[in-house]
């Protein structure tokens, strides 16, 4: 669903990505973890195109990301074309950005009915039934300040799915939140991943991390260090770098 070949990044002189080789296979849970500053949102933002790429190459659902390829050359998109693509890809944020204005049935319609004009008893439903399956169905009609944190962030990830994505991004997502309200996003991504969505998460949760996710990836100053099965980066790091980022973590 997602390939990485090479991908750089570059703000200026600094180098944040440099050469980010990863493969995420449709249906695959997979996670990405590191120290701060070691590149993990500036890649989720590759992939949708929020930044582009200085060399390499990105793929999602076989699409390069951004360009087209005529024989050797690559040609940019237009932006009409990167919002088209952009579609198909939620994101999800450390920091709740509803639409504070709109409440939660509303923040969730609002995309499919302008984005994909679709009407609004269509957007309606499907955004009721994503509220149900958030664990939200009595808060429909509650604005950004009336919920929680844990629960605004359901929200987003509703609001998210409102689009029907093929992919998930999730820049951790809980980091934000008091820790009793952790759970509930978890177990919402947890449902998610049961019911086959390809998911990238960034996260600090090793728990979620173990239980939930298919790989993980550890990259630090802007390389994947060490990658595999949870249960081998987790509990038997390889890398001196991954044992000392985890001895921290975990
Ligand atoms: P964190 O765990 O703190 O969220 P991260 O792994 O997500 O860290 P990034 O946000 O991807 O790290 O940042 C990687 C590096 O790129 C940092 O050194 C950061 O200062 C730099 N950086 C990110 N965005 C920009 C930007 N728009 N302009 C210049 N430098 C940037
Ligand atoms: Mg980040």
């Amino acid at each position: 669903m997602v390939k990485a070949q090479g991908v750089h990044k570059s703000y200026g002189a600094v180098q944040v990505l440099k050469g980010i080789d990863l493969e995420v296979a449709p249906r695959e849970v997979f996670c990405l973890i590191g120290p701060s500053g070691s590149g993990k949102s500036t890649f989720l933002r590759c992939i949708n195109h929020l930044e582009k790429i200085n060399a390499g190459r990105l793929y999602v659902d076989g699409q390069l990301v951004g360009y087209r390829q005529k024989g050797d050359k690559l040609y940019e998109l237009k932006d009409s074309e990167v919002a088209q693509n952009r579609r198909d890809i939620g994101m999800v944020f450390q920091r709740f950005n509803l639409f504070p204005h709109m409440t939660a049935l509303a923040n969730i319609m609002e995309a499919p009915i302008q984005v994909k004009g679709e009407t609004k008893a269509v957007a309606r439903e499907r955004a009721l039934k994503l509220l149900d399956r958030v664990g939200l169905a009595d808060k429909a009609g509650n604005y950004p300040a009336q919920l929680s944190g844990g629960q605004q962030q359901r929200v987003a990830i509703a609001r998210a799915l409102a689009m029907e994505p093929k992919l998930m991004l999730f820049d951790e997502p809980t980091s934000a939140l008091d820790p009793e309200l952790v759970g509930d996003v978890l177990d919402v991504m947890r449902g998610l991943a049961e019911d086959g969505m390809t998911m990238i998460v960034v996260t600090h949760e090793m728990g979620f991390a173990r239980e939930v996710g298919d790989s993980v990836v550890f990259m630090d100053q802007g390389v994947v260090v060490e990658s595999g099965h949870p249960r081998d980066v987790l509990t038997n790091p390889q890398h001196d770098r991954t044992k000392s980022f985890l001895s921290k973590v975990l």
